[in-house]
């Protein structure tokens, strides 16, 4: 099964309005420059109050513009979110829900999670489920039963019905932000487990189809490598995204892979 690799930028606390307009005036001149390569679906997941200076900034580029974030309510009295809905009026089509800053920071649970992606789904926004173990997990040999539980208690509420509909995240909290990146055995390994959770949960054939990103201090110099692994859909990449000419090395990698 061939599936497209996506690459998406997590720009998290990055960037402002401006910050947000400077980086795609150079991603775009980049473009001018070379072709973007083909075969790599390409997006940026700005802060709420820059998502439109992105959209705006990257218009007529093939950029899908993501959500770092939703709450899982339509609308009501839960002051400081944002919804499902709001979002796509904004021009968001995907929405990364489960990061690990998300839950180590601000205490997400599984069941939060599992409403989020459920929200997602039904305003028809492609959620991108991140899953991951901490290093102590790991190193209590509990890297499988972390990731297991994150996945199924994430898709508790909802069942995608193709794989155009949910996108997965393996992101080893060890390795965001760490330069630390996962070995490729280590990654191979999660990822195909979590394929084979993913037929056991949902419907037949829709594992297959289901892109798993790896993300984790991906950057220029080890991207290329990475995608190599069978297993490997593309990448989420935090901090290397906020540099145009680095997050564009990314995407030529993935591209090549
Ligand atoms: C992330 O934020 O999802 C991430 C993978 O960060 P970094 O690439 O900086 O490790």
């Amino acid at each position: 099964m061939s599936r497209t690799p996506l690459v998406l930028g997590n720009w998290k606390l990055n960037l402002t309005r401006a910050g947000a307009r400077t980086w795609c005036a150079s991603f775009r001149a980049l473009a001018e420059a070379e072709p973007l390569p083909r075969g790599v679906a390409i997006g940026v997941a700005p802060t709420f109050t820059s998502l439109d200076a992105a959209r705006e900034g990257c218009a007529g580029l093939p950029v899908l513009l993501g959500a770092q974030n939703l709450h899982w309510e339509p609308s009501g009295a839960f002051t400081g979110e944002i919804s499902a809905e709001m979002l796509r009026e904004a021009g968001v089509t995907h929405a990364i829900v489960g990061h690990s800053e998300r839950r180590h920071v601000f205490g997400e649970s599984d069941e939060r999670i599992g409403r989020k992606v459920a929200a997602a789904r039904e305003a028809g926004l492609v959620p991108i489920l991140c899953v991951g173990e901490t290093e102590d997990e790991r190193e209590a040999g509990r890297t499988e039963e972390v990731i297991e539980a994150q996945l199924r208690r994430g898709l508790a509420r909802t069942a995608p019905r193709s794989g155009a509909e949910l996108v997965l995240a393996y992101e080893p909290v060890w390795a965001i932000g760490t330069g630390k990146v996962a070995l490729p055995g280590q990654v191979e390994e999660a990822h195909g487990f979590l394929r084979s959770v993913l037929a056991a949960a949902t419907a037949p054939g829709l594992a297959s189809e289901v892109r798993i990103l790896y993300g984790g201090s991906v950057n220029a110099g080890n991207a290329a490598g990475l995608i190599r692994l069978p297993e490997v859909d593309g990448f989420l990449v935090g901090g290397a995204s906020l540099d145009p000419a680095g997050f564009r090395r990314i995407l030529e990698a993935a591209a090549a892979g």
